[in-house]
């Protein structure tokens, strides 16, 4: 099928074209491990895994590499001055530096697999790739695109690359122009950044290496470029990240990188949206109030949820987040889940159908292919469960598809509700579902559905399994 993604560096919608047939390579820029990861970081990750599941379903191998930054991340907006954000996060957890980056990367990594995202193929950390990213910086030294701040670390000379901010469709002074910090004042541009930072010259710092310019640690920026290719090539087809890195961080991982690798270094740059607050505020870490998958746990919410929230809209597009738009989502969620745990139980499931599989698997896959858009997708998927013309073992199937493009766990979380005993409702609850059944045995649908209602609106869900009707409390 034919994939179409909105490119940013073109700004427009293109045709996917992969480097190598039935192959994609994708750099997804990825978590910096001194806090807890908050419900915006994981709205990316999310959208990550979809591209990848999409690519996937499509027939492709691909070939995920997600980075782990774990040093060289300073506080400012082109993180180039400022506190070191590891350090500021060891100081306030009262541990090493390299004990948060475990810590964080350790309970990051339990929310990616609590929403189901696939692992990547490779995980780098930044701290394993020193010596890769001191010779990145060797070999910009070698083309003349650096210089030396005394006391202060080397730089990269952005006014030397002549497509600089082309991302953004920027240009030094466009981007001198949106600036909003105060720039380090032997820099020769404004733009220009931190291939490596010296070590302040009366203190020891946890994080730290000898290089030829000096004992210090890389700009920020330096990591993706070294590590995307080493472990997918000079070329790759897709790098990704969140709407915030493509004005600095890409930009610049674009300057270091094609002066070596040659243009284009990558195909095709994809950009996810924020999720913002009500008040369209950006979940950020460093304001140290955030949301993070805990919070959604703790509230009693199946992160499945938040994961299908998060589809329901484009990554184009800004979400705000509200719990009121989990309880809706939910809801959503749970009537899906519902219609799964009764085909799973129909006694008579039909003999599986090839050529209806084939029309619904098209029918979903097409919106998700053509730049992601999942909402549509999961309006299919409704309407295929409202296709009386698709018998049980299709339908089965068609889920068994669908979890493994939107990775939604419908079939998982419908077994466990088949699975569940009746809980002990509340006697006129259990006369509710007796009343129930027997409008349904005489085939009196109207009034089944208005019991169906009136047991709903007391807070417990009806669900009909192959052992008879069961009674769980919503939550
Ligand atoms: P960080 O851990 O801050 O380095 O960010 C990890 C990823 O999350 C990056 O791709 C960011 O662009 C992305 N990100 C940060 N804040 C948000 C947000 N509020 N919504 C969506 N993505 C975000
Ligand atoms: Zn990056």
């Amino acid at each position: 099928m034919t994939i179409r993604l909105f490119n940013t560096m073109s700004r427009k919608i293109e045709e996917f074209k992969p480097l190598v047939p039935g192959k994609m390579g994708f750099y997804s820029c990825g978590p910096t491990v001194y806090h807890y990861a908050h419900i915006g970081n994981l709205r990316t990750m999310i959208h990550n895994d979809i591209l990848k599941r999409m690519f996937i379903e499509n027939g492709y191998d691909v070939h995920h590499v997600m980075n782990i930054t774990d040093v060289g991340h300073l506080t400012s907006d082109d993180a180039d001055s400022g506190d070191d954000k590891m350090e500021k996060g060891a100081a306030r957890d009262h541990k090493s530096v390299w004990d948060i980056a475990k810590f964080y990367t350790d309970e990051f990594l339990r929310d990616y697999d609590d929403l189901n995202i696939i692992r990547p193929t490779d995980m780098p950390r930044a701290t394993d790739y020193i010596s890769e990213q001191i010779d990145l910086v060797k070999k910009l030294e070698e083309l003349g695109f650096t210089y030396e701040i005394p006391g202060d670390g080397i730089y990269y000379d952005t006014s030397k690359f002549a497509a600089y901010g082309q991302l953004t469709g920027g240009t030094l002074t466009g981007n001198r122009a949106g600036a909003r910090v105060e720039y380090n004042s032997g820099k020769r541009n404004p733009t220009d950044f931190a291939l490596w930072k010296f070590s302040p010259k009366d203190e020891k710092r946890q994080m730290e290496w000898d290089s030829p310019w000096g004992i210090g640690f890389p700009g920020w920026h330096a990591e993706c470029s070294a590590m995307s290719m080493k472990l997918l090539g000079n070329h790759f087809d897709i790098h990704t990240g969140g709407e915030d890195l493509s004005r600095i961080h890409h930009t610049n991982e674009i300057a270091q990188s094609e002066p070596i690798t040659g243009a284009p270094w990558v195909s095709y740059w994809v950009h996810f949206s924020f999720l913002v607050d009500k008040s369209g505020e950006k979940m950020s870490k460093s304001k140290g109030e955030f949301l993070g998958l805990e919070a959604v746990r703790k509230r009693g919410y199946d992160t499945m949820v938040y994961r299908y929230l998060i589809l329901l809209g484009h990554y184009q597009t800004q979400l705000a987040f509200s719990w009121e738009a989990m309880d809706a989502a939910s809801a959503g969620y749970k009537n899906i889940v519902r219609r799964v745990a009764e085909i799973l139980s129909n006694p008579a499931p039909g003999e599986f159908s090839q050529s209806e599989f084939n029309i619904w698997h098209d029918k979903i896959l097409a919106p998700v292919s053509d730049n992601m858009k999942t909402a549509e997708a999961i309006v299919q998927v409704q309407e295929m469960l409202r296709d009386s013309n698709i018998n049980a073992s299709t339908k089965i199937a068609l889920f068994e598809f669908i979890d493994r493009l939107l990775g939604l766990q419908f079939i998982d979380r419908a077994k466990k509700l088949n699975d569940l005993e009746s809980e002990t409702a509340p006697a006129e609850i259990l006369a509710l579902a007796a009343a129930r059944t027997t409008a349904k045995n005489e085939k009196n649908w109207a009034r089944a559905d208005e019991l169906r209602a009136q047991i709903d609106a007391a807070g417990w869900t009806v669900v009909d399994t192959k052992d008879g009707a069961k009674l769980v409390k919503k939550a």
